[in-house]
């Protein structure tokens, strides 16, 4: 038994060993364009559709599908082959339709603030698990009308941490699925080589970079891998993926109550995109809730003034919509129904201040 969107083109015709060469063609157009399952490839012989239903088994198993936002935005709970537990979300905005897939079950970064964090690594995740992400939330998409076109690597997991499997994800999209890489973006919370290695890829893919601070001492608590990988690096490994790519690069930015929403913070900031030349778009969103981390996001109003503030410097910044949070949908909160730990005594990485 093979995993249903894990073969290459060419492991795919081994599947079909004996079957006429245009077979592969036909399931592969039936898998990726179509959106479709092997029992639904009429095109098939049924003997053929039976044996693939059985030979191709799909990863992933729902769960749980929930929706908000009236219907816009749908987050799906999957189960893996070895249970571990995976989350998807879906959403349905007036001009676009975009899913937000996970890289991995867990994550090892240890970023306070966010739920998958707190929850702690279980696996990176196959080719196939996070292709079949985009496959069933695109079918999902078409089954209300609209059309999947973006996708964003910002569930659960760190993408770079599991670059291989993520660049192979990437390929099978734009190449079988027909998305564009300009609509492909990887958010990354600052693994250096991987922006390295990614800039030296060929598609010319989004990158997101969450910052959520502009000096060392406050970004190495709230997102630990900074100690790795400090500032100085991660800003020239930006510049590096722009004059690569030419694509717009992105930072998140995550307000987060009296402790990055400071006008100081914004001026840091504006001094890093001056001094390494980087037409960043700055992402602002308040901090969402999560139960490990008991500082709150930053009210409306600061959020704006951080907003106008940034922008009165020269920096681009917009505040994003917010989107499932009634569901626990939103950025940093897919745990995947893990229990999440309360901060303990592993040191003082991203606590309050
Ligand atoms: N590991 C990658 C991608 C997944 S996280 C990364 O960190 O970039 C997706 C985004 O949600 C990141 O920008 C992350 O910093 C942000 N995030 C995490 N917890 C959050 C929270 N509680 N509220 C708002 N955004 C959060
Ligand atoms: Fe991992 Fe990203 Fe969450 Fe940090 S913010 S723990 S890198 S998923």
């Amino acid at each position: 038994m093979t995993a249903r969107y894990t073969p290459t083109r060419d492991e795919l015709a081994g599947v079909l060993a004996g079957e006429p060469r245009y077979r592969v063609d036909q399931v592969w157009d039936g898998l990726y364009r179509q959106l479709a399952e092997p029992a639904q490839m009429t095109n098939l012989p049924a003997a053929l559709r039976s044996r693939l239903t059985d030979e191709l088994a799909p990863s992933l198993t729902q769960v749980v599908r929930r929706e908000s936002d009236g219907g816009d935005t749908v987050k799906y709970l999957w189960a893996l082959d070895d249970d571990s537990r995976i989350e998807t979300v879906l959403m349905l905005y007036p001009d676009r339709v975009t899913v937000c897939v996970s890289s991995q079950a867990g994550c090892a970064m240890g970023c306070g603030f966010c739920a998958t964090g707190q929850a702690g690594f279980t696996r990176h995740l196959s080719v196939g698990e996070i292709v079949e992400q985009v496959v069933v939330a695109g079918r999902d998409a078409r089954a209300m009308g609209r059309r999947l076109a973006n996708v964003v690597f910002m569930g659960m997991g760190e993408p770079l941490a599991n670059e291989a499997a993520v660049w192979a994800a990437v390929e099978r999209m734009h190449g079988a699925i027909g998305l564009s890489a300009r609509h492909i973006t990887i958010s990354t919370v600052g693994i250096v080589p991987g922006i390295r290695t990614l800039a030296a890829r060929p598609l010319p893919v989004n990158l997101a970079v969450s910052l959520h601070a502009a000096n060392d001492e406050l970004r190495d608590e709230l997102v630990p891998i900074n100690r790795r990988y400090p500032l100085e690096q991660l800003m020239d490994a930006c510049a590096g993926y722009l004059a690569a790519k030419g694509r717009r690069l992105s930072f998140e930015w995550a307000l987060i109550d009296g402790v990055n929403d400071r006008p100081s913070d914004a001026r840091e900031l504006s001094r890093w995109c001056r001094r390494f030349r980087l037409p960043a778009h700055v992402n602002l969103i308040p901090l969402n809730p999560t139960p490990g981390y008991p500082t709150v996001g930053s009210p409306a109003s600061k959020v704006r003034d951080f907003r106008d503030l940034l922008v009165g410097l020269g920096v681009n910044a917009t505040v994003r919509r917010n989107r499932g949070t009634d569901i626990d949908a939103a950025c940093g909160q897919l745990a995947a129904g893990q229990p999440v730990t309360l901060r303990d005594s592993r040191g003082t990485s991203g606590s309050p201040r």
